[in-house]
């Protein structure tokens, strides 16, 4: 994509900010209790972050390729829940944190180990694996693992030969997993199909990627590909958050607050859900076997911009950005004033909520109990165009909402809906056959409003024929003119029938007469897809001609329905005798009245709209 790189990234600056300022910490040391470990380069370090629409901010040595380590931990787990899904792992592995180093020889009352990011338990995920997969299950974690970063991983021979050589520790521990019926499959084809996995190469933006991946529940935010579920992702993450830092994982918590993992190898993985990724390097490892710039870098980003996962933003208040009823905001549809008389009384019958934002759980019982509020409503439009996302809960309470309305008169209309949206689909599948008696969708919020107008203008309706050849007398544009004026012109205009679906006046036409709509609807638009307005028996089109004769159609007139229309021609105006001079000065204040009137009609919207 093209960039403008002289509008700087803020994000960008920040990180170069830290970077300098903690590329100064020289503590730590680098593990060696893995010989090959040792031999990296200390001052090498790097920091890159995907955010959820997969942009990469980097900086330093982010292409830098080390060993994934434990960080390899979460990936293997996320691949025994696709493949056995949690109960059965959960049977031999649990989800308590253990307080202890990584490399802990101790395990739960029950045997299982604490958990699948230690040790012990990382190495029973990785023979289960196994125990599905045989031969093929280092390729499976390899597969799983390049498709988390969205490029192929490699495998670093040497710190795996190096580990395989004098990973005694790890060697005891699986053979007492092997003792206490955890492993059940082959020892040593487990410890090697673990030392590789932890021995795959990654550089600081490939974890990135894989941390967004899990921010974005599963999806890789780049390829765009699904990896794992949505829920295989959270309960990775969940573990991330218990268990990611080995014993400082308390603390961890309590002072950065997102999911992460370190491995020995100098990396740092950390997810923020539905935000970013984000993968550092730096190989000099604290106390407690983590990477010291990597928890800084963590730590800097974390308390700077208040990232804690429980920091939430946002009040369920912001759903609702408009709410009016329809006595006072309609749609762009032209109705005769008889019409609009009877919406102007009846339409509080009617209420529309625009909702914006991302609609939780809560926004949904808010949007609920304001609609308590109201005095019954024969229909409520919830307008969807500003809402971003619905989340599951929301989803399930208004589903709920639905129903309890289903007992109630009143018809809900889900208005601003994209069809084919992903979201929508997903929403509004899981929300059922909504196009049953009491609930409606529509693509747009102009159009609800309009379907709702008509529906109580042929309910609320004295006049029993609606639509049905209206009396010119009753047109706008004739009002105040005399009989005989009216009789003059009526001589002078031809009357036209239209099929449905005809193209009456075209964009760019010359503007060379008014049509007088007696019966049936058009559409006005400026182009097929979008109508701006739907005009109704009674009133007329193409009026602007009066004003400005001979200039070109500014849209395009199509019939809805068929329809009958009294055409005016210019003409006839131009050759009106002096005696008749009247008719044209009526017109043309009926004209200004008309605009006048659409001026405070929209300016009345504006207003409603802004008062929510
Ligand atoms: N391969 C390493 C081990 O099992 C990973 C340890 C780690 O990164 O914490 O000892």
């Amino acid at each position: 994509m093209k960039r403008n790189s002289l509008i700087p990234l803020p994000l960008d600056i920040f990180l170069k900010n830290i970077y300098g300022n903690i590329l100064l910490n020289k503590s730590g040391k680098t593990a060696d209790y893995i010989p090959e470990l040792s031999r990296v380069n200390p001052n090498q370090f790097g920091i890159a972050l995907a955010s959820s629409d997969g942009y990469i901010h980097e900086i330093g040595d982010s292409l830098q390729e080390f060993t994934i380590q434990s960080i390899s931990k979460a990936f293997a787990y996320s691949l025994a829940l696709e493949l056995v899904g949690e109960k059965e792992v959960n049977k031999i592995i649990g989800v308590e944190p253990s307080g202890e180093a990584f490399n802990s020889i101790r395990f739960q009352n029950d045997n299982r180990p604490f958990n699948p990011m230690i040790n012990a338990g990382a190495i029973a995920c990785t023979a289960l694996i196994c125990s599905i997969e045989k031969s093929k299950a280092f390729k499976k974690i390899q597969k799983i693992m390049s498709d988390f970063a969205g490029r192929n991983l490699s495998l670093d021979e040497k710190v795996f030969k190096s580990e395989n050589a004098t990973g005694d520790r790890n060697r005891a521990i699986a053979w007492l997993l092997k003792n206490n019926k955890i492993i059940k499959t082959n020892v040593e084809q487990s410890l090697v199909t673990y030392f590789k996995q932890c021995s795959l190469l990654v550089s600081a933006r490939d974890l990135a990627t894989m941390g967004a991946t899990l921010a974005c529940n599963g999806i890789n935010p780049v390829t765009k590909k699904r990896v794992i579920s949505v829920e295989n992702a959270l309960k990775t993450m969940s573990i991330m958050v218990s268990s990611g830092m080995y014993d400082y994982s308390g603390e961890w918590v309590y002072r950065v607050g997102f999911p992460a993992k370190s491995g020995v190898g100098g990396g740092i993985i950390a997810a923020l859900p539905s935000q970013f990724g984000l993968g550092t390097f730096s190989p000099p490892l604290d106390r407690q076997g983590n990477s010291v710039r990597g928890i800084e870098v963590c730590k800097r980003i974390s308390s700077y911009y208040n990232l804690h996962i429980l920091e939430i933003e946002g009040n369920i208040k912001d759903s609702i950005v408009a709410s009016y009823n329809l006595q006072n905001i309609r749609s762009s549809t032209e109705r005769k004033e008889k019409n609009i008389k009877i919406l102007e009384k009846f339409g509080a019958k009617a209420h529309v909520y625009e909702l914006a934002g991302s609609i939780n759980f809560m926004s949904v019982d808010y949007i609920v109990r304001r609609l308590q509020e109201l005095d019954e409503k024969e229909f409520i439009i919830l307008s969807m165009r500003k809402v971003s996302q619905l989340s599951s809960g929301a989803d399930k309470l208004l589903d709920a909402f639905i129903q309890t309305l289903n007992s109630l008169s009143t018809k809900i209309i889900f208005s601003d809906i994209e069809f084919n949206s992903q979201t929508w689909n997903k929403i509004f599948g899981s929300l059922g056959n909504m196009e049953d008696n009491k609930t409606r969708l529509f693509e747009n919020n102009n159009e609800a409003i309009r379907w709702v107008e008509d529906f109580l203008i042929q309910k609320y309706s004295t006049d029993e024929k609606v639509n049905i050849n209206e009396n010119l007398k009753e047109q706008f544009l004739f009002k105040a003119l005399s009989n005989s004026d009216l009789d003059f012109l009526k001589e002078r205009m031809i009357e036209k029938k239209f099929k449905k679906n005809v193209k009456i006046i075209s964009k760019g036409d010359e503007a060379d007469g008014i049509y007088f709509l007696q019966s049936g609807k058009v559409d006005i638009a400026i182009n097929l897809q979008k109508s701006l307005t739907t005009l109704n028996a009674g009133t007329c089109f193409g009026e602007f001609a009066l004003i400005e004769p001979k200039s070109k159609r500014s849209a395009n007139v199509i019939t809805l329905t068929e329809c009958t229309c009294f055409y005016l021609p210019l003409k006839i105006l131009d050759s009106i005798q002096q005696s008749r001079k009247k008719i044209i000065e009526t017109l043309l204040k009926n004209l200004a009245l008309l605009l006048i009137k659409r001026l405070k009609d929209c300016n009345s919207i504006i207003n409603n709209i802004l008062d929510r």
